[in-house]
């Protein structure tokens, strides 16, 4: 029986609306199916939306620098309006702060010499004068409050900062990810919102499609896993699991959100702030607020979620462990006693760097794992996937023959065995949401 769907993307989060964009541009018939009412609507929804161009290693700094080049000419990548408006990239650029634990920031400045990324270093009278909140006290390890040694102050002070100037974040993520499913209806694209995926559909030994809640079955000869934080429950359905060396558990997160120290204006002068010293990053955020999160220090615990649709979102006291760091760096910054800011579930693959990838099952596809710092890169993602899935039906052996992926903002090859599930661990990663 034909099917009107050449393609099924489990999910319409950032990511896989993305990939419904670029496959519906080379006319695709895709469908995007997604349990929750909108676009983005998932862990998106509560995304930082930091767009930063570091990252440990060489290709994640690649897809991520290139990913900027998009967000930075957003209305032109789209190539249609939204009613609702488009999302709006505050190109602020970023501070990196070097310390002794990042060796002064010595790989991430090399990769950006390779790839040409611009930045500045930055003494910390340079930074007190951009940003005047700052303080340079170097605390280092991040420790939790409880910890006697909590405030304790090294020798000595923090070396400084890279600043680089193209990066900055997008105040809204959800918009955004309405933004791309506009531009992917533009060309065909068409999405089921309140539609729950409970079975994947096989057939003569590849997929055929998936069955919802309700029992509906919609057949497709391609099916795509981007379904964040559940991707491990989607691969599970599908049976595709016990072959991936790498898999992904949900791991739950805090985001906080604190009033800027009084007098200063930080949602104007502020900047996206990345800070091993204290383990925590921060944004400015509306109504001059600041919002930080954080880089997973080794004395938090970590809070694995068996079911993602099941989890605490209320804040607790990670929030105020988070709240305490910040004031380190920040030492004017009030602690409130109620701290509002946000929860949400990171998809986190074993070794954080994300699988972008076909499985043992043909036909069915996988882009997750994007361990709390995929945002940025999902229009490059969106492409990198469309260009896996064409080859891959056309008879290409990704696993044997991988695909190279050209970024053509940077004229520079991906291979995309980079992303396999099939791996193993990369020694390189960070470990960490900073990927
Ligand atoms: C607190 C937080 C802060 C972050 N900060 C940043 C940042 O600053 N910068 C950055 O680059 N990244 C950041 N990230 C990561 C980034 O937000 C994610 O990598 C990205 O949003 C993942 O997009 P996605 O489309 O894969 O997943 P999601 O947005 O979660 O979308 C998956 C969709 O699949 C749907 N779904 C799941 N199961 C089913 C089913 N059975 N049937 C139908 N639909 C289903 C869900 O409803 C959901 O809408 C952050 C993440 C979090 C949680």
């Amino acid at each position: 029986m034909s099917t009107p769907y050449d393609t099924i993307t489990i999910g319409s989060g950032i990511i896989g609306c993305s990939i419904a964009f670029e496959l519906s541009k080379i006319g695709w018939k895709t469908l995007n199916i997604d349990k929750l009412a909108a676009a983005g609507s998932g862990s998106t929804a509560n995304s930082c939306a930091v767009i930063r161009v570091h990252y440990s290693t060489l290709e994640g700094t690649a897809i991520a620098y290139e990913s900027y080049q998009y967000w930075n000419d957003w209305a032109n990548y789209l190539g249609v309006e939204d009613p609702n408006g488009l999302a709006k990239f505050k190109k602020r650029g970023v501070l990196v702060f070097k310390s002794k634990v990042n060796d002064n920031l010595k790989k991430i400045r090399s990769m950006m010499d390779e790839l040409g990324i611009r930045y500045e270093n930055w003494n910390f009278e340079k930074i007190k004068k951009e940003f005047v909140i700052l303080d340079d006290t170097s605390y280092y390890p991040p420790r939790r409050p409880e910890d006697p040694d909590f405030g304790k102050k090294n020798a000595l002070p923090l070396f400084g900062a890279i600043y680089y100037p193209e990066g900055g974040y997008i105040s809204d993520p959800i918009l955004s990810t309405h933004n791309v499913q506009v531009a992917a209806e533009a060309y065909g694209a068409e999405f089921k919102y309140n539609a729950k995926v409970v079975n994947i559909l096989k057939k003569d030994n590849r997929v055929n499609g998936v069955e919802l809640e309700d029992g509906m079955v919609i057949e497709s000869p391609v099916v795509v896993n981007a379904s964040g934080p559940h991707s491990f429950i989607i691969n599970r359905l599908a049976d595709v699991e016990d072959d991936m060396k790498i898999k992904t558990r949900a791991l739950r997160h805090e985001v906080v959100h604190l009033p800027a120290p009084p007098g200063v204006d930080y949602e104007s002068i502020g900047c996206p702030s990345s800070d091993s010293d204290i383990g925590a990053y921060w944004r400015p955020e509306v109504g001059n607020h600041i919002l930080s999160g954080s880089e997973d220090p080794e004395c938090d615990p970590k809070e694995w979620i068996e079911d993602p649709d099941n989890f605490n979102r209320n804040l607790t006291e990670q929030s105020w462990v988070q709240a305490c760091r910040l004031a380190q760096r920040i030492p004017d910054l009030g602690i409130p006693n109620q701290i509002q800011g946000v929860v949400d579930l990171y998809d986190v693959a074993d070794d954080w760097i994300p699988i972008y990838d076909k499985s043992n099952l043909l036909g069915f596809y996988m882009a997750v794992g994007t361990s709390g710092n995929q945002y940025k890169t999902a229009p490059v993602v969106g492409k990198m996937m469309a260009e896996l899935i064409v080859q891959c039906e056309n008879g290409r052996d990704h696993d044997k023959d991988p695909i190279v992926y050209r970024l053509k903002h940077l004229e520079r090859d991906i291979n995309m065995k980079f992303y396999s599930r099939l791996r193993e661990i990369n020694k390189e990663s960070s470990f960490s949401v900073l990927g």
